[in-house]
């Protein structure tokens, strides 16, 4: 799960890690008050920044800086219902704009390899760190953290100096130490600050002082570790989930959207991937992953149903049910009932085996639903249904 760069900051502050202070906004009003708060305080300019869960808002317009209150309602405007990637701006991070003297990167990530925790640092940060990844490898420095004790602090050091911010050891250090931490307290899969930067600020006798903050912040939470963090569930953006994403997780379907047009419906995940395996096999493409777990309940069914359906390029559905606790003559209902209420008709093909399924099959062939004896001809059933509805379409 992607966290906003707000819900990544406080993440990093509950570390006692450097971040300048944040306010959220949700109109260009909203956004203007931050800013004279800002600006009264002292700063002479607020820095706004879309909140999407994108990376790269820098390049597509969606940070600005402002020097009044009037230009920082203008420019909060201006982004608001900005189009990023794909994704509409609700909201806007306000901040006092930093002085930057120099931008690094460095983000402690997951790798799967060597089942351990990576910091990665640069000198190089604020831009595409990819880049750098393909065009000067050598410009990454990285330190795999200890999987009990962490980053120990003489690999702290070293990776510090490589990225040459010895000016700035102690915070430095402190800070990569911070994010393995944020990373385990929080069960992150990433935790990436682009740019860590020196900034320069007044000091306490008003001369100029550099210090090192976290400018960026960008987290994902590894969704199955959830459960042991009720708090940050709640870091969800139901502003930018996807529609189908929320109604699966609500209903407890796992959906993946693919690019094929027959629709799968099947319960066990096992079962689901043997049954788009067939599929492909027979000459067809799925247009989903979808398990709709235990018990298969009717309303379950119709959930399902109804996110098949929202893919427009689907022209057939298969159901693949195989009656264990879930019983055949339950799902038979609930498609039937589905089938009443879905807005467009699609051939389907259903094969459910397993406890009830006699009853399931009266059922549905008292509904002249088509159904097959064995996952085979299921299978060729709806990758020829398919063919027929794209042949009739076309
Ligand atoms: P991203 O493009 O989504 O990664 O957003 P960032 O927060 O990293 O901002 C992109 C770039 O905008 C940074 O690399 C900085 O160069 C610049 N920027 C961000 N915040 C400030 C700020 O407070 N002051 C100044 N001068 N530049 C900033
Ligand atoms: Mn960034």
């Amino acid at each position: 799960m992607k966290i906003q760069e707000s819900d990544a900051k406080s993440l990093l502050l509950a570390r006692g890690l450097p971040v300048p202070a944040w306010t959220v906004a949700r109109t260009p009003a909203a956004a203007r008050q931050a800013a004279e708060a800002i600006l009264a305080g002292g700063e002479d300019k607020v820095v706004i920044k879309a909140l999407v869960l994108v990376g790269g808002r820098g390049k597509a317009g969606g940070v600005k800086l402002a020097g009044s209150a009037d230009e920082a309602e203008q420019v909060a405007d201006a982004i608001l219902g900005m189009n990023i990637k794909g994704i509409t701006v609700q909201k806007v991070l306000v901040a006092a704009a930093a002085d930057i003297v120099k931008e690094f990167y460095l983000a402690a990530v997951l790798d799967r390899k060597s089942q351990r925790i990576i910091l990665m640092g640069s000198a190089e940060g604020g831009m595409d760190i990819e880049e750098v990844a393909a065009t000067r490898p050598e410009a990454i420095i990285r330190e795999a953290a200890h999987p009990h004790l962490g980053l120990l602090p003489w690999q702290a050091r070293r990776l510090v100096f490589g990225m040459g911010l010895g000016a700035h050891l102690k915070d430095a250090v402190r800070i990569a130490t911070g994010l393995v931490e944020t990373m385990l307290v929080n069960d992150a899969d990433l935790v990436e600050i682009n740019p860590l930067a020196i900034i320069r600020e007044a000091g306490p006798d008003g001369s100029p002082v550099e210090r090192l903050v976290c400018l960026d912040a960008k987290v994902t939470l590894d969704d199955s570790a959830l459960g042991r963090h009720p708090d940050l569930a709640g870091m969800r953006d139901l502003d930018e989930e996807d529609p189908t994403d929320r109604i699966a997780r609500e209903q407890g379907i796992s959906f993946i959207k693919l690019d094929g047009n027959i629709g799968c419906m099947v319960n066990g995940a096992g079962l689901a991937m043997t049954t788009m395996d067939l599929v492909k096999q027979a000459g067809g493409a799925p247009a989903n992953f979808l398990d709709i777990g235990g018990g298969a309940r009717s309303d379950k069914v119709a959930a399902a149903m109804a996110l098949i359906l929202s893919d427009p390029k689907v022209e057939a559905i298969l159901v693949n049910i195989f009656g264990g606790i879930a019983r055949g003559d339950e799902v038979a209902r609930g498609l039937v009932e589905a089938r009443k209420e879905q807005a467009r008709s699609v051939p389907m093909v259903v094969r459910i085996v397993g406890t009830n399924a006699e009853a399931a099959a009266q059922i549905l062939q008292a509904e002249k639903v088509a159904t097959a004896a064995s996952l085979d001809e299921a299978v060729s059933m709806a990758v020829a249904a398919a063919r027929a509805s794209a042949g009739g379409a076309a």
